[in-house]
């Protein structure tokens, strides 16, 4: 056995030719930049690497480097499999159907399943990228300005520009040392976040006309039909989460987005002292305590009913769990809250 898993990730890698990268379908730039920054460290290395993704690679990303190689399906046989900025391997989509189970999960989701024969997933990591950042070193693995771009791409997207609730002085030190490396961070921060088409800004007009509110939940839903109307490519919500999620005094938004399979995409965003993951999870989904989601079969309607019912029980009982703690911690003299 190994004296840590970074050994053991070493040992692997040293030990493989032909190596596949895998994420999740509906890639955000973590899933992107963590799957293009590793697998074009280890190409730089000379390894045999396909990188894949079942929904292939959003436009935004084309302009980073081994954008060109990212395939839809795997191709042939492995030395070794890796599955990065997924919870489960269901994630995945059908990608590793003849993979019972991968060797590498590399991963910063608390709902991570473990479910390979290596798994380095690290919770209060701010992304998958950063997590990578921080340990590729030790795998001998170089991050020139092309890997350091990805992996900057991936902790702007997740941090959503720095700014989420579980920021550290850890994850700006280490995308200062990408900077340091010859990442853009201004050129790569528009690319990820600021830069919209003008379809997915009418897209957002179309789900803000049916924002709803109860008490501190708000939501929307994006239809199908807003979809085809406005002609807006993609299959996910166009960011529009982030704009329910300004909403000052709402302390979780939620958005809907109608699929052609018959589901419903739901997103969860909280604030900082609610945890969302838990219900994601009771859904079947997963995800983060401030952001988590599922997909969920049945009618746009229905799904929103009944997710909007739990994520009420679930905000009464926070509350209730907070307010408890206070006439504990008042009995002890320690008033935290409020
Ligand atoms: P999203 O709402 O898609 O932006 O995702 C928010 C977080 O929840 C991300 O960290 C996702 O990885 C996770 N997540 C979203 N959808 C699912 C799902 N169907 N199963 C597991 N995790 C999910
Ligand atoms: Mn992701
Ligand atoms: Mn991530």
């Amino acid at each position: 056995m190994y004296d840590s898993i970074d050994e053991a990730i070493k040992v692997k890698f040293a030990e493989s030719q032909s190596i596949l990268i895998v994420s999740h379908i509906r890639p955000d730039g973590d899933a992107v930049g963590s799957l293009l920054g590793l697998g074009l460290a280890l190409i730089h290395q000379g390894k045999a690497v396909q990188m894949v993704l079942e929904d292939g690679l959003p436009d935004k990303y084309l302009p980073l480097s081994g954008s060109d190689l990212v395939r839809r399906t795997a191709q042939g046989e492995f030395d070794m499999s890796i599955v990065v900025d997924c919870s489960d391997i269901e994630r995945t989509g059908s990608v590793l159907s003849n993979i019972s189970k991968p060797d590498l999960n590399i991963d910063h989701h608390k709902t991570n399943l473990n479910f390979a024969a290596l798994n380095l997933v690290e919770a209060d990591s701010v992304a998958t990228a950063a997590t990578l950042a921080e340990h590729m070193p030790s795998w001998g693995l170089e991050i020139d300005c092309a890997v350091a771009s990805c992996l900057l791409t991936g902790i702007i997207a997740d941090t959503i520009g720095f700014r989420t609730s579980n920021i550290s002085a850890q994850a700006l030190r280490l995308s200062a040392d990408l900077i340091d490396k010859g990442a853009d961070l201004p050129k790569l921060y528009r690319q990820t976040l600021v830069s919209r088409s003008f379809e997915a800004i009418g897209f957002w007009g179309a789900g803000l006309n049916r924002l709803g509110r109860d008490g501190a939940i708000v939501w929307a839903s994006l239809t199908l039909d807003d979809r085809r109307k406005i002609g807006y490519p993609d299959d996910d919500d166009a960011d529009l989460i982030n704009i329910l999620a300004a909403i000052g005094d709402a302390k979780i938004a939620i958005i809907f987005v109608e699929h052609e399979n018959g589901s419903v995409k739901v997103s969860w965003r909280a604030q900082a002292g609610i945890d969302v993951s838990g219900i994601a999870l009771s859904f079947g989904g997963g995800g983060h305590a401030a952001a988590a989601g599922v997909d969920i079969q049945g009618d746009l309607t229905e799904v929103r009913d009944s997710v909007i019912q739990a994520t009420k029980v679930l905000l009464a009982e926070t509350f209730a769990s907070k307010n408890n703690k206070i006439l504990v911690e008042e009995e002890k003299g320690e008033h935290k809250y409020g």
